[in-house]
C-alpha cells in the first residue's frame, strides 16, 4: 500500500516530507498509511514570508474585503468537502463525526464572514467602546481603536479536529488582518492538509496569509516578537511547555491556550427519572461520550446525579450505551468509530486506570467488546466506559484526570451546593451543563460555577429541539476557559479576532479622533455638502457632512393637537398644574416624540432621492424639556456609512436638537439606507 506523503506550504511552495519524518497510523486498520514532517523547513524564511508579504496583504484590504473572503473560502471547501469525509475515515471517525469536524469548520467560517460584514466596519480601524470625554469643552477626548498586530499568528492545533481546529483559528486571523502559520497534530494532519490545499489553491488568499507545517515546527517559536500569537490547542503539559519557554515569557508573545478540561454535566434535583429532563440528560450524556469516541475538548467526564437517582442514571445509560455498534466507521450501522491511533488507545486505558482507582467500572470492558466489520486488535477501538465514584469528595483523580476518549465517571450528590463545589473542583472547565426545568438551579449554579466554567449550557423539555448540544462549541460563543482549561478564549463572534489586534488608548480633539476611525464624532470638523445631504448618494457622502436647519417655535397649539392626535395625553403634556408638581418639569411640556418629528420634518428633503428608508434610531436621549414658546432647531451629521451590497448602504447620522439658547434638548444617532446611485 502506497504511503501519502504530507506536506507543508512554505514560502509559496510544497516541501514534502523529509529528514525526520514521523508515520501516521490509520485508526482503523492500524497500518501506517502516511509520513508527514520535514526537519530542513527554514522557519525564518517561513516567518518573513508571513510578515513581510502576507502581513501587509491582508492589511491593505478592509474587514469587509476579508470577510468576503473567508466566505469564498468556506464556499469552496464546501464544494469540496466530499474529498475531506473520505480521508477523515482514516481517523477512526464517523461520518456523523465528519459533520462536527467540516461542516462544523465551513459552518464557523460563514459566522465569522457574516459577522466580519455585520458588526465590523469596512475599514482598517475597529472602535473599541464609545468616546470618553476627557475635557469639559469636549475638545480632548480618548477612544479605544484595535489594529492588526503586524507579526503573524502560529496556530499549532490538537489531532480531534483537522478541520475545525484550524478554521475556528484561522476565521477570527484573517478577518483581524494577521497571516497564520498553521501546526496541525502530526496524527491527522493529512486531513488538514488537504484543507488547507484547497483553501491555498482556490486563489483566494493572498501571498503569504496561510502557510501549513507538517511535523514539528522546528525553532520558530524561538523567533517570534511582540507581533506574534501563538494559538495552542492540545494537552496542558505541551502547552505549560510552550508557554513557559524563557523567549515566550521574555517578550510577553501571547500565547492563548485551550487544553484539558473535565467538564461536568448535572442532572438537575428536578429531573426525576420519568420527566422529559432525565431522558434528554441520558441522551445527552450517551451522545458527549460516544461522539468522536469521546475524543473532544467538552465530552462530559464528570456526571452528576441526585445520590437517590444514581442507580436509575447507571441503569438508563447502560441500556442506551449498549446498543452504540462499535467499529469501522464506514461499515453498516457503526455509530461509535476508532480512537485516532494506538497510542491514543494506550494513553487512554492508563488514564481509565487511574479512574478505576477511585471509583468502579459500571459498564464497557476494554478486553472484552464487540467490533463491526473491522480488526479488533489491530485497530485502536474502544469501548464506551462508565465508572461510578461512590466518594467523591474523597476522591482526587477522578477531578484531575482527564481520559481523552469515551470514558466518564457518575457520581452522586446531596444538595445543589454539593453538585456545584463538585463540578467547580475541576479547576476550570470548558463547559458544564445542567439539565433542569427549574430556572432557579439555573440561576444558582450561573452564580455558584460560572467563575470555573467558560460556558454553560441549560437544557430541557422547551429548548432541547433547537439546542445545540453540550459538547458544541459555536462561534457565536466563547470557546475556552480558566485554570486547567487553559485559562484562553477562542471564537465568541468579534471578540474572537480582537485576540490579533492590538488595544490603543487614542487621546486628541474631536477631528484626530474622527479622522482616525473614520467616524465622526460631535465637535469634529463639519463638512458644508455642495447640497442637500439626502440628495446625495451613498458614495458622495462624506463623513461629517453636516446641515444646520431653521428654528421652528413650539407653541401650546401644537402640543394640545399632538396630545389629541395620539392619544398620548400624558398629564406632563396637557395639565400645566400636574406638570409643574413633577420634579423634572417647568409646566407643561412637549412631548419628546413631536419634537422628533418637527426635527424630521425639520431636516428631510421630500422629493424621491437616493435616501431610501430609515431603519432605526439608536441611543435616544431628552436632555432638557421643552415649553410653548421655546423653539428647536438641528444639526444633522454623517456619522458614518457601511455598504450593504450593489444598492445601497447603511449612512448612520448623529442628530442633535438644541433650543433657542443652543441648549441641548435632544441627541439621537438616526439609521438610513441610501442608494449608490439617483436612479432606481
Ligand atoms: P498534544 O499532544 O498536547 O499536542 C497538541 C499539539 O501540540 C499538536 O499539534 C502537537 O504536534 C503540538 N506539539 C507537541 N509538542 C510540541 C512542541 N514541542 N512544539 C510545538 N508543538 C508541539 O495534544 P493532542 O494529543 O493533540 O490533543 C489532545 C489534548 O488536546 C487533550 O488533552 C484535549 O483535552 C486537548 N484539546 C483541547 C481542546 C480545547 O479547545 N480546549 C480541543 C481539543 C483538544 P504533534 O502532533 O506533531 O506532536
Amino acid at each position: 500500500m502506497t504511503k501519502l506523503d504530507v506536506s507543508s506550504f512554505i514560502g509559496g511552495s510544497w516541501i514534502g516530507p523529509g529528514d525526520g519524518a514521523r508515520d501516521i497510523e490509520n485508526a482503523v486498520t492500524g497500518h501506517v498509511m502516511a509520513r508527514a514532517g520535514n526537519t530542513n523547513i527554514d522557519t525564518q524564511a517561513m516567518l518573513a514570508h508571513a510578515r513581510n508579504i502576507g502581513g501587509p496583504a491582508l492589511r491593505a484590504m478592509t474587514f469587509h474585503d476579508r470577510a468576503r473572503m473567508i466566505k469564498a473560502l468556506a464556499l469552496h471547501l464546501n464544494e469540496h468537502k466530499q474529498a475531506l469525509y473520505d480521508l477523515s475515515f482514516s481517523t477512526g471517525g464517523t461520518q456523523n463525526d465528519h459533520l462536527i469536524d467540516i461542516d462544523g469548520g465551513i459552518g464557523t467560517m460563514f459566522v465569522f464572514a457574516s459577522k466580519g460584514r455585520r458588526e465590523l466596519p469596512d475599514g482598517h480601524v475597529f472602535l473599541d467602546g464609545d468616546i470618553e470625554m476627557l475635557s469639559k469643552d469636549g475638545k480632548f477626548l480618548c477612544q479605544h481603536i484595535c489594529t492588526p498586530l503586524q507579526g503573524v499568528a502560529v496556530h499549532i492545533n490538537a489531532f480531534n479536529f483537522p478541520v475545525w481546529g484550524m478554521l475556528e483559528k484561522l476565521a477570527p486571523t484573517l478577518l483581524a488582518g494577521v497571516p497564520a502559520i498553521v501546526k496541525p497534530a502530526t496524527a491527522t494532519c493529512h486531513v488538514a492538509e488537504l484543507a488547507a490545499k484547497l483553501m491555498i489553491e482556490s486563489g483566494h488568499l493572498p501571498d503569504g496569509a496561510v502557510q501549513f507545517v507538517a511535523g514539528g515546527l522546528g525553532d520558530t517559536l524561538d523567533h517570534l516578537t511582540c507581533q506574534d500569537v501563538v494559538g495552542f490547542t492540545g494537552s496542558a503539559d505541551t502547552a505549560f511547555m510552550l508557554r513557559s519557554a524563557p523567549h515566550i515569557l521574555k517578550n510577553s508573545i501571547r500565547f492563548i491556550a485551550e487544553q484539558d478540561s473535565l467538564n461536568a454535566s448535572i442532572l438537575g434535583p428536578d429531573a426525576v427519572p420519568g420527566t422529559p429532563e432525565f431522558d434528554l440528560f441520558i441522551k445527552e450524556v450517551q451522545r458527549e461520550m460516544t461522539a468522536k469516541a469521546g475524543q473532544k475538548c467538552t465530552a462530559i467526564r464528570r456526571i452528576l446525579a441526585p445520590q437517590a437517582h444514581v442507580d436509575a442514571v447507571i441503569e438508563a445509560l447502560k441500556q442506551r450505551l449498549s446498543k452504540t455498534v462499535i467499529g469501522d466507521p464506514q461499515a453498516e450501522g457503526t455509530r461509535m468509530g476508532a480512537l485516532v491511533s494506538n497510542a491514543q488507545k494506550k494513553d487512554v486505558l492508563k488514564k481509565a486506570a487511574i479512574l478505576a482507582s477511585e471509583a468502579e467500572r459500571v459498564f464497557g470492558d476494554p478486553d472484552n467488546f464487540e467490533i463491526n466489520g473491522a480488526d479488533a486488535d489491530a485497530g485502536a477501538f474502544l469501548p464506551p466506559m462508565l465508572f461510578h465514584c461512590a466518594d467523591p469528595d474523597g476522591a482526587e483523580r477522578i477531578h484531575d484526570t482527564e481520559a481523552f476518549g469515551p470514558v466518564s465517571t457518575i457520581m452522586g450528590y446531596r444538595d445543589l451546593d454539593h453538585a456545584i463545589q463538585t463540578i467547580n473542583r475541576g479547576e476550570g472547565s470548558l463547559v458544564a451543563s445542567v439539565i433542569t426545568h427549574d430556572p432557579q438551579v439555573a440561576r444558582e449554579v450561573a452564580i455558584g460555577a460560572g467563575a470555573f466554567h467558560g460556558r454553560l449550557y441549560f437544557n430541557n423539555r422547551d429548548s432541547m429541539k433547537g439546542s445545540t448540544g453540550h459538547g458544541s462549541p459555536m462561534p457565536h460563543m466563547i470557546h475556552g476557559g480558566p485554570g486547567r482549561a487553559g485559562g484562553g478564549e477562542e471564537m465568541g463572534g468579534v471578540r474572537g479576532v480582537m485576540h490579533y489586534m492590538q488595544r490603543t488608548a487614542v487621546q486628541g480633539s474631536p477631528d484626530f479622533i474622527s479622522a482616525i476611525g473614520d467616524k465622526w464624532v460631535p465637535g469634529g470638523l463639519e463638512i458644508e455638502g455642495p447640497a442637500h445631504p439626502f440628495t446625495r448618494t451613498f458614495g458622495e457622502l462624506q463623513i461629517g457632512e453636516t446641515i444646520h436647519t431653521a428654528p421652528r417655535e413650539i407653541t401650546v397649539e401644537d402640543i394640545e393637537h399632538f396630545a389629541e392626535f395620539t392619544g398620548d395625553t400624558f398629564y406632563a403634556h396637557t395639565d400645566p398644574d400636574a406638570a409643574k408638581r413633577n420634579p423634572f418639569f417647568p409646566d407643561r411640556v412637549a412631548h419628546g416624540y413631536l419634537l422628533l418629528s418637527f426635527a424630521a420634518g425639520l431636516f428631510v428633503e421630500p422629493n424621491e432621492g437616493p435616501v431610501l428608508a430609515n431603519t432605526g434610531l439608536d441611543g435616544l436621549a431628552f436632555m432638557k424639556p421643552v415649553v410653548a414658546g421655546d423653539s428647536i432647531k438641528v444639526r444633522l451629521s454623517v456619522k458614518n456609512k457601511t455598504p450593504r451590497n450593489q444598492d445601497y448602504g447603511e449612512v448612520r447620522w448623529h442628530v442633535t436638537l438644541s433650543n433657542q439658547d443652543d441648549e441641548l434638548v435632544a441627541e439621537y444617532e438616526l439609521l438610513t439606507m441610501v442608494a449608490h446611485n439617483r436612479e432606481r
